[in-house]
């Protein structure tokens, strides 16, 4: 593809970062992040490293709000910039062994703010650890919520694994937004040179005009699945859904023609 997706980062920590789910990441599409919401998207995400992606403009107003721009800093329950946000009275304990995510959490790639932006679920989910781990090492009875089980000294292990990847992620994060960016531009140009050729092409060839062919569902989903992968759209490619997109013209309602 071009431009090229940049490389997954290097990650020797715990979690799934083999190229095929680093490619389902990217393209596989995900779910909103916004909790009224939750409706499968298949835009890239906004932010590579927190992986939070959003369905629409509207949902993204949602992410966003309370972004103070001045002061370059945001506080809401999706993100945070500001304070360690206080979950089941945890912020009485005081700061310091709450900076336990500091070296190793991955927060926003793009410089919005002040100090890192992080996710506010993804905080809940290392202070989780971190106190689950508290816990099994000094037995006490409580055990939070945790994906993997761990002592103490493992989850300090754990953490050095964690640090040393970081860096990668948060470069891979930053390609990985400029790459979209040019992504995003090819994918502008390459619809462009398709509309003109169903406009110039398959609409004078057919004598169809081309708004009524761009409204049958055919050839609506192979612009978008061509536009996708950045190719163009040829006579083959025509021909392959010629039949269908006839059939589906003539059904279209009358006025839609
Ligand atoms: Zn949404």
């Amino acid at each position: 593809m071009n431009p090229p997706v940049p490389p997954p980062p290097q990650v020797d920590a715990a979690g799934v970062w083999s190229e095929s789910a680093y490619a389902q990441f990217i393209f596989g599409g995900g779910k909103c992040i916004v909790k009224k919401c939750r409706r499968w998207t298949d835009r890239f995400p906004c932010s590579y490293a927190l992986r939070m992606r959003v369905c629409s403009e509207k949902c993204e107003t949602l992410l966003y709000r309370n972004y103070d721009k001045t002061e370059r800093k945001i506080e809401n329950v999706y993100l945070t910039s500001c304070a360690i946000p206080g979950k089941r009275g945890l912020r009485k304990i005081g700061q310091a062994q709450r900076m336990h995510f500091r070296d190793w959490l991955p927060y926003d790639e793009r410089d919005m703010t002040k100090y890192p932006m992080y996710g506010v679920s993804a905080i809940g989910t290392a202070d989780n650890e971190w106190f689950s781990a508290r816990n099994i090492t000094e037995k006490r009875p409580e055990r939070p919520p945790v994906a993997v089980l761990r002592t103490r000294d493992k989850l300090q292990m754990e953490y050095k694994l964690r640090a040393e990847a970081l860096p990668r992620i948060m470069n891979n994060a930053m390609a990985l937004q400029k790459w979209s960016d040019e992504y995003a531009a090819s994918r502008k140009s390459v619809d462009q040179i398709n509309l003109a050729f169903i406009k110039k092409v398959v609409s004078t060839r057919e004598q169809i005009p081309y708004r009524a062919l761009m409204r049958t569902r055919i050839v609506h989903d192979a612009m978008e699945s061509l536009g996708r992968s950045l190719s163009k759209f040829d006579i083959r490619s025509w021909c392959g859904i010629r039949a269908v997109a006839i059939r589906q013209y003539h059904a279209l309602p009358r006025g839609r023609r």
